[in-house]
């Protein structure tokens, strides 16, 4: 099976999770099964498949890798984050939810349907000029990632690929975040 169709398959949609109305995708099926896990964490490492942008910052480091550290999203992005650091060769950093991380951080406020939520990240997680891989294993309305990719940039890092597992395309996330490119392994 192609992936995208792979992840299609053992996707379990969930009606009314976490409200009525909602249809939540269950992926813990599809990391749960060691081929499709495999294959989803090689295809989030190639972020440039799908963006210029990462494909020319690639360019600029010839022989060398297109990111310098791979930076999840909790939680769900920890686990594929994780697993496509230590496949390249880099170093993995948590974005995590407000008041988890112990040390100086920088944070980013986002809308959501209700209210607002805060990612943070340890200050000294990112370098300037550090390219970061952004890893979340969905894109809905984009908020979550826009957070993330604003404190990368806080720091001074470059958002070298943002790469999803899959895109909900219907809730506009790709358009909130152009400029950036999102590369995402299944679009529904
Ligand atoms: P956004 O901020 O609206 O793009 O929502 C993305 C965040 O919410 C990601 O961190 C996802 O893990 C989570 N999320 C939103 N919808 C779903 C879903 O249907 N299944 C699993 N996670 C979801």
């Amino acid at each position: 099976l192609p992936l995208d169709q792979l992840i299609a398959s053992l996707t379990v949609d969930v009606p009314d999770h976490p409200e009525p109305g909602i249809v939540f995708r269950d992926l813990t099926p599809v990391f749960a099964d060691g081929d499709a896990f495999r294959r989803m964490v090689d295809g989030l490492a190639t972020p440039g498949a799908s963006d210029p942008r990462t494909a020319a910052l690639a360019t600029r480091h010839p022989g060398g890798r297109p990111f310098d550290v791979v930076a999840g999203v909790e939680a769900r992005g920890f686990l594929l984050a994780a697993a496509v650091a230590l496949d390249a060769g880099v170093g993995v950093v948590p974005v995590r939810k407000a008041g988890k991380l112990p040390r100086e951080r920088v944070s980013a406020e986002y809308t959501l349907e209700y209210g607002t939520a805060t990612l943070e990240l340890h200050a000294d997680s990112v370098r300037p000029g550090q390219r970061v891989l952004l890893v979340d294993d969905v894109l809905a309305t984009g908020g979550t990632l826009g957070a993330a990719i604003a404190l990368v940039e806080q720091l001074g890092g470059v958002v070298a690929g943002i790469s999803v597992v899959v895109e909900l395309a219907a809730l506009g996330g790709r358009q909130l975040l152009a400029p950036h490119t999102v590369h995402a392994l299944w679009a529904t």
